[in-house]
């Protein structure tokens, strides 16, 4: 295990260990095929499926670079969660999230070059569990959680309806 400290994006003063986040990548992206072939980010639900069909056009393009170099493969999150639905402009805001083994300081934001948000923190307990699971170790992990502010609804199916 070879832990490199990096400033992130020039900011976010964090240690990976890089060889070690590629496996995990890599065991992220055969759970995601595996749990939801048509879906994504290990989901089938409709609003995953619509992010799915702008996510490679949406994701900021600042940060591919800066992910690869650290392991993490951007077309991977392993969750795309929910944040905000907005209903009269029928599009969906969400956050997708990546994970680094390694450490982060505990809530760390911070803006990128790009003017995208994000925000990085030491480990998430929502998924170390999974995340465990996955890497086969009980390492420490890295969360860096990105925005998708807005995302338009293009599924040819009906906008989903909330209580
Ligand atoms: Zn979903």
């Amino acid at each position: 295990m070879s832990v490199a400290r990096v400033k992130w994006l020039g900011e976010a003063d964090i240690a990976v260990d890089v060889d070690a986040t590629r496996a995990l990548a890599a065991r992220i992206a055969e759970r995601n095929q595996q749990t939801a072939p048509a879906g994504f980010a290990g989901c089938d639900c409709a609003e995953c499926r619509n992010l799915a069909l702008s996510f490679d056009e949406r994701f900021p393009e600042s940060l591919k670079k800066p992910l690869t170099e650290i392991g993490i493969d951007w077309k991977q999150p392993l969750e795309a969660a929910r944040l905000v639905c907005h209903e009269a402009e029928r599009a969906i805001s969400h956050a997708c999230e990546f994970f680094f083994v390694g450490h982060a300081p505990p809530h760390l934001h911070f803006v990128s070059s790009g003017g995208d948000y994000i925000n990085i923190t030491g480990e998430d307990p929502r998924f170390g569990g999974l995340l465990r699971q996955l890497h086969g170790s009980d390492s420490a992990f890295g969360n860096i959680s990105i925005d998708f502010p807005n995302v338009p609804w293009l599924l040819q199916e009906p906008f989903p309806e909330y209580d």
